[in-house]
């Protein structure tokens, strides 16, 4: 079977609440069917066969020969026709499991991502053996993925998806798409990423992508310089291996940086330090008054950009949101806010406010003086 296959197979057990595996009724079983369905016997998941191109009654009637796969419910379908998709979405419905609010536990999510091999399931076990552990209180959840809450200087902290990282199988490893699919599911749902990097082996494109994907979703970032245990203190110090990485993720100046070892322990206590300082900052709430008073002295230092002839016009900022901190700008016209100014604005907000080791989130609306004055 071929490897693309194999890999939308596992991501469909892991990953999805029903899975429906498609074959053609007019070629008939194959012995790709087959391989596919072992797989999903493997899963907990309800599986539901779609014989499509079941195109006339004939067809129908040979898609019995699916039941051979093994699996309980064959619907015959043709895509081209329309007919049989209504029954396949009864029977999906009738399976899909009682979701639970996705969000049950409370308390901050932080997600360990990084490349193969350079520590996350070790720095997670080293933390689950020195941290209290706290029972899951959802009861009956039926969920793959597993977070596991612990508690930090009384904080709640919730390791998400440590199940992919602490029961790795042997399906998984390997399958590339696999494992990036999952870690950015993993991003998704956390506040804070905290991305460990190989502090031998040093950075990797691979590194700045995820750190890209953690700010694109305006999440808290934190990189753990790991394997420090192996650099020899003679060799790099921290402030040099500091000034590499800033230079490398010059695109995230906001995130924390930290040195650990898994090995012996070394600043895993502040890394769960750090979280819990970055989840205060995402939290912070400035004070209109305050932002306006910024913001108004950023722009009688830096003359707002213009374009033939218009000149952006700034007329208030609010801050809409927490976690992520989100910042509105209300302007005349929101086409002349570039991305250059944006950047100004928010290094100045950041000298004023802070905001250290989470992304800011802005939004450039547009308003008429008129309803400004209003
Ligand atoms: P993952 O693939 O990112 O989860 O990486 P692992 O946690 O499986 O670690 C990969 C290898 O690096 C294992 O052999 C670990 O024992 C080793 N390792 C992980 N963290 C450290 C560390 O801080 N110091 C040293 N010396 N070895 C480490």
């Amino acid at each position: 079977m071929s490897l693309a296959i194999r890999a939308q197979a596992e991501i469909a057990v892991a990953e999805a609440d029903v899975i429906v595996l498609v074959v053609d009724a007019r070629e008939g079983l194959t012995a790709e069917d087959e391989a596919i369905a072992q797989l999903l016997h493997a899963s907990s998941k309800p599986v539901l066969v779609a014989a499509n191109k079941a195109d006339n009654a004939e067809r129908r009637l040979d898609a019995v020969e699916f039941f051979g796969l093994g699996i309980e419910e064959v619907v015959p379908i043709s895509s081209a026709h329309g007919t049989g998709t209504g029954d396949l979405l009864d029977l999906i419905v009738e399976r899909l499991p009682v979701t639970e609010p996705e969000e049950a536990i409370q308390g901050v999510r932080v997600a360990i991502v990084g490349r193969p091999n350079v520590g996350k399931s070790s720095i997670v076990n080293a933390i689950l053996g020195q941290e209290r552990v706290v029972v899951s209180d959802v009861p009956g959840t039926t969920r793959d993925v597993i977070d596991t809450p612990i508690e930090h200087a009384g904080e709640r902290i919730i390791l998400i998806d440590t199940a992919g990282i602490r029961r790795r199988g042997r399906i998984e490893r390997g399958i590339e798409l696999y494992s990036v699919i999952r870690t950015m599911k993993a991003i998704e749902r956390a506040d804070i990423v905290v991305l460990v990097v190989d502090g031998v082996e040093g950075i990797t494109a691979q590194d700045t992508h995820l750190a890209g994907f953690a700010r694109d979703n305006h999440k808290g970032l934190c990189i753990a310089v790991n394997k420090w245990d192996l650099v020899p203190r003679a060799k790099q110090t921290t402030t040099e291996v500091t000034q590499m990485i800033r230079s490398a993720f010059a695109f995230v100046p906001f995130a924390s940086v930290l040195f650990t070892s898994a090995v012996t322990r070394r600043g895993l206590p502040q890394l769960l330090d750090t979280v819990l300082a970055i989840w205060a900052e995402r939290n912070k709430r400035i004070p209109t008054a305050k932002l306006n008073d910024a913001v108004e002295r950023a722009i009688a230092n830096h003359q707002p950009p213009s374009r033939r002839g218009r000149h952006l016009n700034i007329l208030y900022a609010t801050q809409v949101a927490v976690n992520p901190p989100t910042i509105a700008y209300f302007v005349n016209d929101p086409t002349l806010m570039v991305t250059t100014y944006e950047r100004y604005l928010e290094n100045r907000l950041r000298e004023e406010f802070g905001f250290q080791g989470t992304a800011i989130k802005f939004v450039t609306r547009a308003r008429s003086e008129k309803e400004r004055a209003e």
